[in-house]
This record gives C-alpha cells, structure tokens and sequence, in this order.
C-alpha cells in the first residue's frame, strides 16, 4: 500500500495536476497533503483517485476533472459547457481596471461571458459599475449564474447572439465599455485538436470563419451600443496583433495593441 506521497508521486502525471486531484479527492488544501503525506487513502478514496488519474491521463482538462478554475484570485466552478478561464485572461480585468474609473456607475458589457469570470471579477472588484454579462449558450449562462451566486456579485445575464437584437430585452443603457474574450481560432487550426482545447466548447473556441468574425461585429456594432467616449478591449490569439486592430481601424476606431507577461501581443484595445 502506498502513501499519499508516494501515490502523488508515482500516478504518471504532472506532479502539480496529481497533488490538484489528490486534494480534490480528499477536499483537503495543499498544506494539509504536506502534513498527512504519509498517511493512506481509503480503498474508495484510491479508486476515485486512479479514475481521475486515467482520466486525466487520455486528456481531460484539470479544471474540467475538479470542477474548478481560480481566475482572479477567486474560484470560478466549470463544465464542459464553458471555456476554463486562462491566466492571460487576467490582463484583461487589469487593463479594464486601470482604465476605467472605479467610482463611477459605469456601464461595461462582457461578449462571450462564458462561466462569467470576466463580468463577475469586474463587478467585485468595481461595484459601482453596472456590469452585463452576454452569452449565446443557455448552458454557459447556467454556468455563469451559479458563479455569480456563489461569489455574491450582481450581474445581469443576457442570453444572445453578440450585439444583434439587444433591443429585445427592452430598456438596456448604453455602455461605457465593452470588453470580450470572444471565440479566435480561426476554422480547421490545429490547435484546436491538441491539448485541453480538445475538451471544451468548440463555440467558445473559434468562431467558424478566419478567427476575426466576432471582432468585426463589435467593431462594426459596438458604434450602436457605446457612449461616444467608450472604450473597447478584446482579447485575441498571440498570432493576431495585426489582423485585430486592423480590424477596428477599418470601422474608424482608433486602436492599439498590447502584449501579454509572455511577450505575445493580446489584446487590442479601441476607443
Ligand atoms: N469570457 C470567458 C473567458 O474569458 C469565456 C470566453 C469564451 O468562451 N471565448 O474565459
């Protein structure tokens, strides 16, 4: 019979995603694995554990396997149905922090909310703002609903196809900012059949077309739904620095790139 530290150690796998599904199997924090490390498992406590593991090990994603994905120092649940939020993501809320002002009732729209982390980390961190969060998926939004539940943070879901017909839901203002990590990878790149992409949505991965459809609307919808001093930020694909702030140059936007922690242009910001 092995230990804790021996099973973490020996599973096969990465040693960070073992420990992650240790504690999940557990529900234990890391500095309690440290202290219990040489203590055993219970038979059902293994079994649950090598399923992880053998799971794990034909691809799916971590966050998918426990359920969860911190974003912004916060703990966002996931499912199959939502794309797991990304580190780079994170630039993002920061650039969206530091330009907007915060004791504002700003309005602020998220395109593609997906389990909402973009929409509910704004709206935490500024509860001033009046924060909207649009999806296409009903699933997604189910998703996005308990996030928001779970963290307490009040944001008010649209269930849509971008910025089409929002006139449907009646009175809704106009926004002071859109922000938006839409679906990017263009139809038949490889990269959507590698790794943990390989597992989630494929609508909240590419958009079906060249990679540039979803920013093409917002450059071309957006005029209809901001304030004339709004401000636009989008993430998009490191091989995209060019391509989307041309994009938003082409409707009369004045645009600019920034490059993420790793050096790789991300995300275009409009005004
Ligand atoms: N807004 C969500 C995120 O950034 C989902 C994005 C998406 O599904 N394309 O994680």
């Amino acid at each position: 019979m092995q230990t804790i530290t021996a099973l973490i150690a020996t599973s096969g796998l990465d040693k960070v995603d073992s420990r992650v599904l240790m504690q999940h199997v557990l529900g234990v924090s890391r500095a309690w694995l440290i202290a219990h490390g040489d203590e055993f498992l219970s038979e059902e406590q293994l079994v649950q554990f090598q399923s992880l593991i053998a799971r794990r090990q034909s691809g799916e994603p971590v966050a998918y396997l426990v359920g969860y994905r911190e974003f912004w120092g916060r703990d966002f649940r996931v499912t199959s149905d939502v794309l797991i939020p990304r580190p780079e993501t994170e630039l993002l809320i920061e650039e969206a922090l530091a330009r907007l002002p915060k004791e504002k009732p700003l309005n602020i729209i998220d395109i593609g909310t997906g389990s909402g982390c973009i929409a509910i980390t704004l709206k935490l961190e500024s509860p001033n703002w009046s924060v909207y969060g649009l999806d296409i998926s009903a699933a997604a939004l189910a998703v996005a609903t308990q996030n928001a539940m779970q963290l307490k943070a009040d944001v008010t879901w649209l269930e849509n196809d971008l910025l089409n017909n929002l006139i449907r839901f009646g009175y809704l203002p106009k926004f002071d900012a859109i922000i938006s990590n839409p679906p990017y990878i263009p139809q038949g790149d490889p990269h959507l059949s590698e790794g943990d992409l390989r597992f989630e949505p494929s609508s909240a991965l590419t958009d079906f077309s060249d990679g540039l459809e979803c920013y093409k609307h917002i450059a071309n919808h957006g005029k209809d739904w901001l304030n004339p001093d709004g401000l636009i930020l989008v993430e998009h694909g490191y091989d995209q620095g060019e391509s989307v702030p041309k994009v938003f140059q082409n409707e009369d936007w004045i645009a600019h790139d920034i490059s993420d922690y790793a050096g790789n242009p991300r995300i275009c910001v409009a005004t």
